[in-house]
């Protein structure tokens, strides 16, 4: 199954993610994660990526094209994939398009999780992440069992950089403004789906598997 999932910051995109590869054992590919662990380990790529990130920018598309080309290229991806965060602009879906043709690849859906833009300012401040295994908690919504611990590696949570209060409102104006024109590409195209994201985390996942289990049908 090759799917994208889309969503403005905060929607629940990695925590649905997490259990959509669960359950459908394909690679989760996002753009996010990649950039940050290129960050941590301080390659080029992180160094190149971190002024944006830190701005709530968006990275340039010809970096961040050149990083899932790369990756839609590993052979785990020849079983179907999970995009989380990418496309953001147009320019990325018509290269996104290119590659998976030169892939012989086609897209199967879009999922559109959509959440009112009042709830995410405070889904995106009480946001705490694994450093060490990526999962993604909440300290209201999601607590871990212990607070401030990983629940399934023990590690301590952090807080992402980008997660500030003055970061965030950036970051949720860009991508205001690059969802919609995306949500229309892919309307015309006939594989937008779009989930109530305004919900509690296991309803909407439930929803999402009823979804992908009708239409892949
Ligand atoms: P995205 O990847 O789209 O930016 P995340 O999955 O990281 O979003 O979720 C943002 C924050 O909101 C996290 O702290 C997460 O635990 C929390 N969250 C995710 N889904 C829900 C939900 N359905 N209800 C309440 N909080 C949620
Ligand atoms: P969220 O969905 O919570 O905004 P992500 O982890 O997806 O967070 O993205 C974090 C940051 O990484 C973005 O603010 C941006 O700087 C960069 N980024 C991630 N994906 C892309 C992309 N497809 N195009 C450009 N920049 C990206």
């Amino acid at each position: 199954m090759n799917l994208i999932l889309m969503g403005l910051p905060g929607a629940g995109k990695g925590t649905q993610a997490e259990k959509i590869v669960e359950e459908y054992k394909i690679p989760h590919i996002s753009t996010g994660d990649m950039f940050r662990s290129a960050m941590k380990e301080g390659t080029e790529l992180g160094m190149k990526a971190k002024g944006f990130m830190d701005q709530g920018a968006l990275v340039p598309d010809e970096v961040t094209i050149g990083i899932v080309k790369e990756r839609l290229s590993k052979s785990d991806c020849n079983k179907g994939f999970l995009l989380d965060g990418f496309p953001r602009t147009i320019a990325q879906a018509e290269a996104l398009e290119q590659l998976l043709a030169d892939m012989n690849q086609p897209l199967d859906f879009v999922l559109h999780i959509d959440v009112p833009q009042d709830q995410l300012l405070e889904r995106l401040t009480g946001r705490r992440i694994c450093p060490s295994c990526g999962a993604t908690y909440h300290v209201v919504f999601n607590p871990p069992k212990q607070e401030g611990i990983c629940d399934k590696d023990g590690a301590s949570l952090i807080q992402r950089d980008d997660d500030t209060a003055e970061t965030v409102q950036k970051r949720l104006e860009v991508n205001i403004e690059q969802l919609q024109p995306l949500l229309n590409f892919y309307q015309e195209k006939g594989y937008l789906e779009t989930i109530n994201g305004n919900r509690d985390i296991n309803e909407v996942f439930q929803d999402i598997n009823s979804k992908l289990g009708e239409l892949s049908k």
